[in-house]
C-alpha cells in the first residue's frame, strides 16, 4: 500500500552568493519540502568542506524518501552548501577545506551571534520570560533570525568578506530549525559525529557507531554557532529563576572519507537520520508504505554506540618525515603498544646493513579506536597521522 501525500510542497530557492569578474554569478541552491501539517523543522547541509561529498548522496535518499511519504513539519536541504569549496580543484584533488584566499577553515569561521550588539538577550528575556517555553522558543527563533539579518547588513557596509557572508547565510537558513545536521566527512574516516555536552542524551537516537562529546562552547563551527545562542537563552532564563531546557539539537555528522560517495552506505546514513526524525515526531512508521518500511528495515544499523569526550580524542603526529603505511583502518580497535603505522625514510641509510632502520614504527599510547587517518602516505614531520578515540564508553 502506498500512502503518497501529494500535498507536500517542494520548493527550490536560489540565493545569490558571489559575483565574479567576468560577470558570472554563483548561487546557493536550497531545496525545501514542507508538509501542510506543522511539526519539527529540520535543516540539513552538506559539503561545507568541498571534498566531503557523501552528504549529497544522503540528502538525495532523504528527498527520495519524502517525495511520497507523509510527514509533519519541514525539511530544508542545502546539498552543496559551499560551491566555492566544491569547485576548488588542485589536480584531481578537491581542495575544499580552506578558503584559498584567506586560509580560513570553512567550518571555523561562523559567527558567534551572542557576541553581537544585535543579540540583546537581556531585553529578549525581559519581554518574553512570562511566556510558556513553547512560545519563548517561537519568539527566540524570530529573534535569532533578526539578529543574524542585522549582522549580515552590518557586514555589507564595508563589502562582505566572502567566507563570513556564506557562513551567515547558512546560519540564517538554520535559525528556525529544531534539528540541524551539518554533514561532513573525515579524511580517511569511519562514521562519527560531534554532539554538544547538553545534547548527549539525545544523540543516541541518531544511532551512530562513534560519538565525540564536545564542550558547550563556541569554537567557530556550524553546530556550535547553532546551539550556542540557545545555551545563552537557557542561561539568561535560568539566572532569572526560570527553568528552561535547550529545545533544539545540532550535530556535525562525519560520513566516512572525503572524495567518496557510496550509495549503499548513503542508504544506511539516511536511515540513521530517518530514525532520529521518527523519534522527534516528523514521521510515523504506521503512516508509511510497505516499501518505505522495508527500506527502513533493510538499511537499519545495529552496531553499538561508542563515545568519548573531546579531551580524550587524540591526534598522532609524525615524529619524522617519511612515507607512511597505515596499519589500522578507521573504526578498528587497538591496544596500547600495538604498531599503528610504519614510516619509510632513507635519510639515515649509509650502508646496506642499515636497511632495516629505514622503517620506524609508531606505537599506540593507549587502548582506543581509530577514527581517521591522513589520506596521504607522504607525510612531513609534525603532520597528522591518526585521530583516535580513547577512554571510550557506551552511549
Ligand atoms: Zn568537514
Amino acid at each position: 500500500m502506498t500512502k503518497a501525500n501529494q500535498s507536500n510542497i517542494f520548493e527550490r530557492l536560489e540565493l545569490p552568493l558571489k559575483t565574479f569578474p567576468n560577470g558570472d554569478q554563483q548561487d546557493l541552491t536550497v531545496f525545501r519540502l514542507r508538509s501542510p501539517n506543522p511539526g519539527p523543522i529540520v535543516y540539513i547541509q552538506a559539503s561545507v568542506h568541498g571534498a566531503e561529498v557523501q552528504g549529497n548522496a544522503v540528502i538525495w535518499h532523504l528527498m527520495n524518501f519524502f517525495r511520497d511519504a507523509p510527514f509533519k513539519g519541514s525539511l530544508t536541504f542545502v546539498p552543496m552548501a559551499n560551491p566555492h569549496a566544491l569547485l576548488n580543484k588542485t589536480g584531481t584533488y578537491t581542495q575544499g577545506r580552506f578558503n584559498s584566499l584567506s586560509g580560513n577553515n570553512w567550518n571555523r569561521n561562523y559567527t558567534d551571534i551572542t557576541k553581537s550588539e544585535h543579540f540583546t538577550i537581556e531585553e529578549f528575556c525581559q519581554r518574553f520570560k512570562e511566556d510558556s517555553p513553547e512560545k519563548i522558543k517561537k519568539h527566540f527563533k524570530e529573534f535569532l533570525y533578526q539578529s543574524l539579518k542585522a549582522e549580515q547588513n552590518q557586514l555589507k557596509k564595508r563589502g562582505p568578506q566572502e567566507d563570513r557572508k556564506l557562513n551567515l547565510i547558512l546560519q540564517e537558513l538554520a535559525a528556525s530549525a529544531d534539528i540541524i545536521l551539518d554533514l561532513h566527512t573525515g579524511p580517511v574516516a569511519t562514521r562519527y559525529l560531534y554532539a554538544g555536552e547538553f545534547e548527549k542524551d539525545k544523540v543516541k537516537d541518531l544511532n551512530f557507531p562513534h560519538t565525540l562529546i564536545i564542550p558547550n562552547e563556541f569554537a567557530g563551527a556550524m553546530d556550535e554557532a547553532c546551539f550556542i545562542p540557545w545555551l545563552s537563552l537557557k542561561d539568561a532564563l535560568n539566572e532569572a529563576g526560570l527553568s528552561f531546557e535547550v529545545p533544539i539539537e545540532s550535530y556535525t555528522v562525519e560520513l566516512g572519507s572525503e572524495e567518496v560517495i557510496n550509495d549503499d552506505l548513503a542508504k544506511r546514513d539516511a536511515v540513521r537520520i530517518l530514525g532520529l526524525l521518527q523519534k522527534r515526531g516528523l514521521l510515523k512508521e504506521e503512516d508509511l508504505s510497505t516499501e518505505k518500511k522495508a527500506f527502513l528495515d533493510e538499511y537499519a544499523s545495529s552496531e553499538s554506540q561508542k563515545a568519548c569526550l573531546l579531551k580524550d580524542y587524540h591526534s598522532y603526529y609524525a615524529a619524522r618525515g617519511g612515507l607512511v603505511e597505515y596499519l589500522k583502518a578507521p573504526g578498528e580497535s587497538y591496544n596500547e603498544g600495538e604498531v599503528l603505522c610504519r614510516t619509510l625514510s632513507f635519510s639515515d641509510l649509509k650502508n646496506l646493513d642499515q636497511l632495516d632502520q629505514c622503517y620506524s614504527d609508531t606505537h599506540a599510547l593507549e587502548d582506543g579506536i581509530i577514527i581517521n587517518h591522513n589520506p596521504s602516505a607522504v607525510v612531513h614531520e609534525g603532520q597528522p597521522l591518526y585521530q583516535v578515540m580513547s577512554e571510550i564508553f557506551e552511549l
